[in-house]
């Protein structure tokens, strides 16, 4: 049976870990021809290995996300590569350092908000004109739980998720007419390296496993799912919806 990207060439920025690791492979496993994208290049290749591994296709290329020059670059390598673009899972992001909101540095809030809000909107900025050169897609832009509710000692990190959301429901509405569905994906706490390092302290690991009604946090693969579920003609309806994965933390 043809896997459901059969064809199809699909973008994943941050790529080269976590999540975006996980979403890569399950695009590849369901026949997509996969561009991983990270600013860690040695990342982005080591999953492509993995892909071909599988015997399926993928095609590293560095970018980072937070500069423009650096977005139209993957773009455009993408489209020399490939010829065509259907999918973009904007995924790449980083945690902030724990602070309170009116002791976040200036530089703090920028290097935060530059990397997961302009980040997702540069990313966008480039990718929309190539799908609608294919004849539209789809675009799954990775917020958080942190983008529906607040978090303690996370302004700059809940500020830029709120705004992925609020980005992606407005894009939506511009280019539902043209074809391209935009969704975004808000996990919850899921077992990467981002939270590794903010759960180093027991103690603040205990706390996060103590708002999480399900008791444990997610595995990077069920998060990839999701978005791949977005991403695919199993979501044709859903437009501009911001989709919680979280083991029931919103719900409480
Ligand atoms: P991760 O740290 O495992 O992976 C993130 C990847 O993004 C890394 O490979 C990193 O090199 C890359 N990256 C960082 N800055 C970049 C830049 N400027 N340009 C391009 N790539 C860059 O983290 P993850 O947990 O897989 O996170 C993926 C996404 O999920 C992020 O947007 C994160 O905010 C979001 N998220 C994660 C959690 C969680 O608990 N892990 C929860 C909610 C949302």
């Amino acid at each position: 049976m043809a896997g459901q990207f059969e064809g199809k060439v699909v973008l994943v920025t941050g790529g080269g870990r976590g999540i975006g690791r996980a979403a890569a492979l399950l695009f590849a496993a369901e026949g997509g021809r996969v561009v991983v994208s990270d600013i860690d290049e040695a990342a982005a290749n080591d999953t492509v290995d993995l892909i071909r591994r599988r015997q399926a296709e993928g095609l590293a290329i560095a970018c980072d996300v937070s500069d423009a020059d650096s977005c139209a670059r993957l773009v455009s390598g993408s489209l020399e590569h490939y010829g065509r673009l259907d999918v973009a899972f904007n995924n790449a992001g980083v945690a902030d350092r724990p602070s309170l909101a009116a002791e976040v540095s200036e530089a703090e809030w920028g290097r935060v908000l530059r990397i997961n809000l302009t980040g997702v909107f540069l990313s966008m900025k480039h990718e929309i004109p190539a799908l609608l050169q294919s004849g539209g897609g789809a675009i799954v832009n990775t917020a958080s739980v942190a983008g529906l509710v607040g978090a303690p000692l996370a302004a700059a990190y809940c500020a830029a998720k709120h705004g992925v959301i609020g980005l992606t429901r407005a894009a939506a509405l511009d280019y539902i007419g043209q074809g391209i569905r935009i969704n975004a994906l808000c996990p919850g706490a899921t077992d990467t390296d981002m939270l590794r390092n903010v759960t180093a302290d027991p103690a603040v690991k205990q706390h996060i496993l103590g708002t999480v009604p399900i008791k444990r946090v997610a595995s990077a693969e069920e998060i990839a799912r999701t978005a791949v579920f977005l991403a695919s003609d199993a979501s044709s309806y859903l437009v501009g919806q911001a989709l919680a994965v979280d083991g029931g933390v919103t719900v409480q």
